[in-house]
């Protein structure tokens, strides 16, 4: 029997907060926390009306580095640029625990299928619904920082941002999360030797219980062979704004791989509803590649930028997708 259930990548649409400056959000944090609160809850509401599965909490407090970089430790931002100015060290607290708790609580009075440690057996099976947390990856953070003290190479921050980055993904297992997701769209664009990205998503994916979804983003002609040999339950790529990596997968792609990939088939450039039957299209081709029973949909990444009402839209074609099958 074939059982579909749909996600979301991250970033969701968070009108109701008006985006300050990345030094005002700071210096005003408590007197914001409300309207970050809102667009919490917001996203979940929008999240959960459309029926998706696994949800996560938006992510709306901003950008992917600096919600990170502001609270590892090693790190300094100015003037919207993120620095290494030392030693990298995990955050004195949590960073996205609590979100992720506002995340669930709303999500299970809204439907009670939500479970804190939902499994992905259960989720599959329709029998539960769950939260998952997300990463920004070692990679990605590096890449996007400039290193002016302390390490002489990219890789040994890579390594120390991993180490950081596990301490965060072991606090969203306790807390429930039913995955943990790793955001590396650097991956793709041939920023760091692929065997260093890959040791340092394998720092965390291997010590943690619960799967572990590595999204990467862009054309992956040149990593698609590498990423199928991550140790991560579940690779999320986009094949809708990038058709050529439906190819790319058919080409890489073994009958041995005990992965699933999750299928990004809804295009967040095109500034309209997508037609179903190309995002039906775009599922059943790499179906036919990956030939499984239990199969994961969502859009392709940078729904942020589009408008509340077109997220919606969007995301209800998910909707029918998961009810009506392929
Ligand atoms: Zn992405």
């Amino acid at each position: 029997m074939m059982n579909i259930i749909t996600t979301v990548v991250g970033s969701y649409p968070s009108n109701c907060f008006e985006a300050k400056s990345f030094n005002e959000r700071i210096s005003k944090s408590l007197g914001l926390f409300d309207s970050y609160k809102k667009a919490i809850i917001a996203s979940v509401n929008a999240f959960v009306r459309s029926d998706i599965d696994i949800i996560c909490d938006g992510q709306v407090r901003g950008d992917m580095v600096k919600i990170f970089a502001s609270k590892i430790n090693g790190f300094r931002i100015d003037d919207n640029t993120a620095y290494i100015k030392g030693k990298i060290t995990p955050a004195a607290h949590p960073i996205s625990v609590r979100d992720f708790q506002l995340a669930f609580k709303t999500a299970k009075s809204l439907d009670k299928r939500f479970k804190l440690n939902a499994s992905l057996e259960d989720i599959f099976n329709h029998e539960s619904k769950g939260v998952k947390g997300i990463l920004t990856g070692p990679t990605t953070l590096t890449h996007s920082s400039l290193i002016e003290n302390f390490y002489s190479s990219r890789e040994n921050a890579i390594y120390d941002i991993a180490k950081a980055l596990l301490v965060e993904a072991k606090e969203l297992e306790k807390a429930g999360a039913c995955a943990i997701q790793i955001d590396e769209p650097f991956i793709s664009i041939g920023a760091e030797d692929i065997n260093v990205s890959k040791a340092a998503v394998e720092m965390i994916s291997e010590e943690l219980d619960i799967p572990v979804i590595l999204h990467v983003c862009g054309d992956l002609e040149n990593v698609m062979s590498n990423l199928l040999d991550f140790e991560v339950d579940i690779l999320d790529l986009e094949f809708s704004g990038m058709p050529e990596n439906i190819g790319t997968l058919k080409k890489h792609w073994k009958s041995s791989y005990d992965k699933n990939i999750g299928i990004g088939c809804l295009n967040t450039k095109m500034k309209a509803v997508d037609n179903k039957d190309d995002v039906l299209e775009t599922v059943r081709e790499v179906q036919k590649i990956i030939k499984r029973d239990n199969i994961i949909i969502d859009p392709d990444c940078g729904m942020r930028m589009l408008e509340d009402e077109l997220s919606i839209g969007k995301l209800n074609i998910l909707k029918e997708i998961r009810a009506e099958g392929i």
